[in-house]
């Protein structure tokens, strides 16, 4: 069965992180019906929260009217698990950026979608190929790659498995076009173009630290205004999560089979120490006080 825009009412997001909260959101806004689904109904239910509490700032700023943030909020259904899911038309996966994890979840989305169900995933780094050959439509898996934070970054990274079809792949990009996201194109290749090119920006950073050649500070605001960078490397892998950076950089080094993705033991300990970034309220900054 070929995938098609105009079949697309219901959009199936599964993990409510801050990726899948904000993958329901643009969804929502472009005025489709979203399912959030993540491990239970209460983590589903703090990303649709989330969600409501970041557009409320909006409408107090005046920048959205509160009956429009009212209608986004309300056409996101929070459910406790994947099988609640199986009404949506096209479902993108957003759950932790673990190869085990995501190869069990499309097998069990292959099981509770229907037939003719374009399967995407958000991974930053596992191969689409691989999780295609889980499922019995290899050729309705695509990678649909948002960046953080979703609802501002503009780009989506369109990955074709070696099994995709050309309808999923034309379906896909015209869906990011439709939430109004700017596309590129990616070979299935770990870590894809973006965080090919990123992780290792990162991990030189964390190495940077690592050696003492200066201060977190130092290194952000090197990269800052040495490079015109919006924002420093370290925190930027605070913002994205420390465990990704490392999960991101474990399959670059692995599948890649090159010493120079090999990850930095700083990054490692951080991840080891539950010091993930923003998310748990330390990573490389501290952000308890709400820094
Ligand atoms: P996160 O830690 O904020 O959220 C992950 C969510 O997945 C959690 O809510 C967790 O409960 C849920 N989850 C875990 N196991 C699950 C299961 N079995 N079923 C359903 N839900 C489950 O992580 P995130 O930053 O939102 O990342 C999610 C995905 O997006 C990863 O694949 C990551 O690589 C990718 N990604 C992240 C970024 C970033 O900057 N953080 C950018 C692009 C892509």
């Amino acid at each position: 069965m070929t995938a098609q825009l105009s079949n697309i009412h219901t959009i199936g997001v599964l993990g409510a992180g801050q990726m899948g909260a904000g993958i329901a959101q643009v969804a929502a806004q472009a005025e489709y019906d979203v399912l959030l689904a993540d491990i239970s109904l209460e983590r589903a239910e703090a990303g649709r929260a989330k969600i409501a509490k970041s557009l409320a700032r909006r409408v107090e700023k005046g920048k959205l009217d509160g009956s429009v943030r009212d209608a986004i909020v309300g056409r996101i259904t929070p459910v406790g698990n994947l099988e609640g899911l199986a009404k949506a038309n096209f479902v993108v996966e957003a759950a932790t950026e673990n190869i085990e994890l995501k190869k069990k979840l499309f097998r069990e989305l292959d099981k509770a979608l229907p037939a003719g169900v374009v399967l995407g995933t958000n991974t930053s780094s596992i191969s689409i190929t691989l999780l295609a050959a889980e499922t019995s439509r290899p050729e309705l898996v695509v990678g649909m790659h948002f960046m953080n934070p979703v609802p501002v970054m503009k780009l989506v990274e369109i990955i074709r498995g070696l099994q995709t079809a050309d309808a999923t792949y034309e379906t896909t990009l015209a869906l990011a076009k439709r939430m109004g996201k700017t596309t590129i194109t990616s070979k299935d290749c770990p870590g894809f173009i973006v965080n090919r090119i990123l992780i290792p920006l990162i991990n030189e950073a964390c190495f940077a630290l690592q050696e003492g050649l200066g201060t977190p500070e130092d290194i952000d605001t090197g990269i800052r205004l040495g490079l015109n960078h919006p924002m420093g490397p370290l925190a930027l892998a605070d913002l994205i999560g420390l465990d990704t950076c490392l999960a991101i950089a474990d399959v670059l080094h692995r599948e890649l089979g090159d010493d120079k993705y090999r990850a930095a033991n700083i990054l490692r300990m951080h991840v080891a120490a539950g010091w993930h970034g923003r998310k748990t309220g330390r990573g490389f900054y501290d952000y308890s006080k709400g820094k």
